[in-house]
């Protein structure tokens, strides 16, 4: 009897052993994705010839980015919308520029996760966009109206010029979004923290879809290097110019 209950207490001691170290790899894992790895994206980069403002949450060591726009004919447009429901980051960027939660016109958003998502409730007035696969996920968990894009769509709002790009892979409906010279390329790809790109597998659905994705589009842009200026990331980042998705893209070939 003695036995078996000291056998039984060494076997559940094991167990949650295992399961702290389990969790100790796994906050190694995100802590060098996300932290050390990374190039580190810091809240008010300015992007897009100074159109672009980057606005970051934090959680513990992890840099949550969204990017507020200024629309050509006025009001602005949010990349993403962050974790916090109240979306009090956003809301204090749009305070220093005199504006409020209702000159968000329009958000687009690269997938949908709760980090790139979560503040859609505080910003009731814009119209939301995503690629259809990921626009049902939002409107689901929103229950708001979402427009529905498709890979090749030009959106213009308030004049303003948003390139579509489906990527699948990371969510069957992220997408990257080109505007003002800024390559958004949201959770699919990560910027490491010597500057190049990388394709991003932590919470990816599907990394060789993701991958095949990403390759994909860096064919699509090569002729375009001037065309973009910089790209941004949900989490780091951001990198000058084409060249180094271009590098991931030729590099991965070469495999
Ligand atoms: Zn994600």
């Amino acid at each position: 009897m003695g036995g078996a209950t000291s056998r039984f207490r060494r076997w559940v001691l094991a167990a949650l052993a295992g399961v702290v170290i389990l969790i100790l790899v796994l906050v190694a894992i995100v802590l060098a994705v996300f932290r050390f790895g990374a190039l580190p994206l810091e809240d008010g980069t300015i992007l897009g010839g100074g159109r672009v403002e980057a606005v970051v949450e934090t959680m513990g060591p992890i840099a949550i980015g969204s990017y507020l726009i200024v629309l050509e004919n006025g009001g602005y447009a949010l990349m993403d919308a962050g974790m916090d429901s109240e979306a009090r980051a956003i809301r204090s960027v749009l305070r220093r520029r005199g504006a409020e939660a209702r000159d968000v016109k329009f958000i687009f958003v690269t997938h949908a996760h709760g980090d790139h998502m979560g503040g859609l409730p505080s910003l009731p007035d814009a119209e939301v966009y995503a690629i259809e696969a990921d626009a049902k996920a939002i409107r689901r968990a929103n229950s708001r109206t979402v427009q529905g894009l498709a890979d090749g769509n030009v959106v213009k709002a308030s004049g303003t010029k948003f390139e579509v790009f489906a990527i699948p892979g990371h969510t069957p409906g992220s997408a990257a979004y080109l505007v003002y010279g800024v390559l958004f390329l949201g959770d699919s790809a990560a910027a490491a923290y010597d500057g190049s790109v990388q394709a991003n597998w932590l919470f990816s659905e599907d990394s060789k879809s993701n991958e095949e994705s990403l390759a994909a589009l860096a064919r699509r842009l090569e002729g375009r290097a001037d065309d973009v200026q910089q790209i941004a990331f949900g989490h780091q980042g951001p990198v000058a110019g084409l060249g180094p998705f271009l590098k991931w893209a030729s590099e991965r070939e070469l495999k």
